[in-house]
């Protein structure tokens, strides 16, 4: 299995990442109002997008966690500047894109309201790791692109248009005569 491979050495290398994905928010004891920032390295796993996976740099998110005690529960926020990788949706070269990352939280567990309970928390447990996943595939551009103006794959002979100078690239405009032949089969 790829994806716990990449995770078991993400942690080797991050030594005190793993015990991060989830958090006892009870540990910091907070009183109401009072509020902790932690900086930690959060592992989102694999993200899906448009059939493709992609994968964080380095297989952690660098972020930064403001949790603050309410009267009832916590209010969280979390944000980073996450790099994606994985193909260009355009010419399947690597692609690196910065995504950034701001999401807010809230949970006050007495209450019924969806709006004021998170489904990252449960208790004091906060589930780190599955929140920056939702959060991260939320910004993802809809394209992830190796650049903004990546011209793709030349339609007839697949070769990426980035490399080339589309002037020099250029196919004889009279199709292929076995094409030709083909088409005129088809009409028949
Ligand atoms: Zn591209
Ligand atoms: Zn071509």
């Amino acid at each position: 299995m790829p994806p716990r491979k990449r995770r078991a050495a993400a942690n080797l290398e991050f030594g005190v990442a793993a015990g991060y994905n989830s958090i006892d928010l009870a540990r910091f004891a907070l009183r109401p109002g009072a509020g902790r920032r932690l900086d930690v390295d959060v592992d989102p796993g694999e993200l899906e997008l448009g059939g493709q996976s992609y994968a964080v740099a380095e297989g952690v998110v660098p972020a930064r966690l403001d949790l603050s005690r309410t009267p009832a529960g916590y209010a969280l926020r979390v944000r980073a500047t996450v790099h994606v990788s994985g193909p260009c949706m355009r010419c399947l070269a690597d692609a690196d894109v910065p995504v950034e990352l701001d999401a807010r939280e809230v949970d006050q567990p007495p209450s019924e309201d969806e709006e004021l309970r998170s489904p990252y928390v449960d208790g004091d447990e906060l589930d780190l790791s599955s929140w920056v996943h939702d959060a991260l595939a939320l910004a993802l551009p809809l394209q992830l692109l190796c650049r903004p103006e990546c011209k793709g794959l030349c339609a007839v002979c697949g070769a990426s248009l980035n490399d080339v100078d589309p002037k020099a690239h250029r196919h004889e405009s009279a199709p292929d005569p076995r094409w030709a032949k083909l088409r005129e089969l088809k009409q028949d």
